[in-house]
């Protein structure tokens, strides 16, 4: 038997990393096992939500992050075309990486963060946060090892891990073991746990099979007209297809949906070639390397995302089209969410409800999150191309100009979604105290609140954003009024922001107590008790 560990987490995507990293911060030994012989190889997710860069911040990642991918003067727009080569119909213009951190110190309003969207390929992202995660003495960080079983003791868990290509398992004992094994998690399979909602959809895009070609071309950016974007998509009745480009160069990685005979058999490299002919619309040299196939049509969740000692989250407890780039972004919160109460449950802080709120709040999240990412897969999905978009006539100038103002108002909708990301909360949480209503819920906007249960609302302090300066754990903002009483036995932060007027403004008390997840748990007036509060928020009361 190996050395028991505090933490087995079975899977090494952005959720087994993310979590790692959570636990390394705070010195819980874990183990990660993942079962590739490295990070992934398949470019998957393309987008990383201002939600998730404010994560990556607190975790030290956000600048090294911000520079991968695209160089830091390559427009991040999102551009629609007939076909690459044939005519554009519609762009969503955003900003170039180099640009973010200035926007970001003048941005208000919805977009009042200290780290705006960032456009890159989780195949970069894995390996930093791979990195990072080892830096961690706590942290053994396993690829090539697969999960094979658990049993769950009730005091313990043991796990049986197993080298890739070896026959002998290795039982492992732990206090708790995280499922981050994605899609096909065996660790939600063998609990029992169904996934719930709709495991298929058919639309005339974004629905069934798809394909996934990561492509390399050094003639590509001469063939496709106009300025240079992030996302080509192509729109056209023959070939629908999406790409974003990878390094600004040459690399590019092109989605398009496979036909039902294609799905059900394998598509040849000549198949691959052909799709992406189609959708540029002109011949051009490139070599495939690498394809690999997804499936659109997902708004799944599991029924529940814990058992006993086992936790669900990411892929592994939700299952996302991708329109909207929900599907990391929501799998990076809920490991941000869990590690802390892991953390505290295991250091003695973390009262005895603490761990079970885990579900209350991500499950309704995941349910939200995937919802709205099905909204956008209908809305792009179901836009079919008319028949005559190509063609040198009245009718074909009026298609494409009707397609041009559907596709962009539709980007502006999908690609803009501070409302989504930023406005995750917490509302009927077991470890928040509520004091009012919280703002409308809204995908394109975000309504900044100091109504506990809600994103803590940001602003800067000089050159630091307040988040820089929270503590590791819990934070009470003191935002007016004498100093608040000590507590004692939970780690607590005092930030003195009595100096700034617009904080006492902006979070509408003169105490709040922020989670170590940046979320409000409560607030209130300068002679209230914030030690009940903090009792409650860390699980010791109900
Ligand atoms: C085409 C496409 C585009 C996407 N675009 C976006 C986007 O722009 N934004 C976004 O937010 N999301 C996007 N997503 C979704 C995103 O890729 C996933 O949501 C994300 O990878 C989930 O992370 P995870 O860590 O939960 O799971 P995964 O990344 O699937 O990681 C799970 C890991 O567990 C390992 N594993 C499985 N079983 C075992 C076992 N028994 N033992 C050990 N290891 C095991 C696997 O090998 C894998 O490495 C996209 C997905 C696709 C397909």
């Amino acid at each position: 038997m190996d050395a028991r560990r505090s933490v087995v987490i079975a899977g090494g995507g952005p959720a087994g990393l993310c979590l790692a990293i959570e636990l390394g911060l705070r010195g819980v030994p874990c183990l990660l096992l993942d079962d590739k012989p490295d990070t992934t190889r398949h470019p998957a997710a393309n987008a990383t939500q201002a939600r998730t860069m404010e994560h990556f911040r607190r975790m030290g990642v956000a600048r090294e992050i911000r520079a991968q991918g695209l160089p830091a003067d390559y427009p991040t727009d999102i551009a629609y075309f007939t076909r690459y080569a044939g005519r554009e119909l519609a762009r969503l213009r955003l900003p170039p990486a180099a640009q973010t951190q200035d926007l970001a110190r003048r941005a208000t309003g919805s977009w009042s963060t200290p780290e705006l969207p960032h456009r890159c390929s989780q195949m970069y992202i894995e390996r930093i946060l791979k990195r990072r995660a080892r830096e961690f003495a706590t942290n053994d960080i396993r690829y090539g090892w697969r999960v094979a079983g658990f049993r769950d003791l009730g005091t313990r868990v043991e796990v049986d891990a197993q080298p890739v290509g070896g026959a002998i398992a290795t039982t492992i004992a732990c206090d708790y073991l995280v499922g981050c094994d994605g899609a096909r998690s065996m660790v939600r399979d063998a609990l029992g746990i169904r996934l719930e909602g709709e495991g298929t959809a058919s639309r005339d895009f974004m629905g069934g099979a798809m394909l996934a070609a990561h492509i390399r071309s050094a003639e590509l950016y001469r063939v496709i007209r106009g300025e240079r974007a992030w996302m080509y998509w192509a729109f056209n009745p023959e070939r629908r297809a999406f790409m974003p480009a990878l390094n600004g160069t040459d690399e590019f990685v092109f989605h398009t949906q496979l036909t039902e005979r294609q799905a059900a058999g394998e598509v040849s490299e000549a198949q691959v070639r052909a799709m992406v002919a189609q959708a540029v619309g002109a011949e051009f040299a490139f070599e495939v390397l690498y394809t690999a196939r997804w499936n659109a049509g997902y708004t799944l969740v599991a029924q529940a995302f814990s058992r006993g000692r086992v936790f669900l989250a990411g892929d592994a407890a939700h299952l996302f089209t991708p329109t909207g780039g929900l599907g990391y972004n929501t799998a990076v919160d809920d490991v941000v969410t869990l590690g802390w109460k892991l953390a505290a449950t295991l250091q003695g802080w973390g009262g005895p409800q603490l761990l079970a709120s885990y579900e209350a709040e991500r499950r309704p999240s995941a349910q939200r999150n995937t919802r709205i990412a099905r909204g956008f897969a209908d809305s792009i999905g179901n836009f079919a191309p008319h028949a005559r978009i190509e063609e040198e006539s009245a009718e074909g100038e009026r298609a494409r100009e009707e397609a041009g103002r559907y596709l962009l108002a539709h980007a502006e909708r999908e690609f803009s979604i501070p409302g989504v990301t930023l406005g995750v909360r917490y509302d009927g949480s077991p470890i928040v105290l509520p004091d009012g209503p919280p703002p409308a819920d809204t995908i394109n906007e975000y309504h900044s609140s100091g109504v506990p249960g809600g994103r803590a609302p940001h602003l800067w302090l000089g050159e630091d954003s307040l988040y820089d300066r929270l503590g590791g754990e819990f934070t009470l903002l003191h935002l007016a009024g004498p100093a608040p009483r000590s507590r004692r036995g939970v780690p607590l932060t005092t930030l003195d922001l009595t100096h700034l007027p617009q904080a006492r403004q902006l979070y509408g008390a003169d105490l709040a107590l922020i989670r170590p997840d940046q979320h409000i748990a409560w607030r209130g007036a300068h002679d209230a008790d914030p030690v009940a509060a903090l009792a409650r928020a860390c699980g010791q009361a109900s």
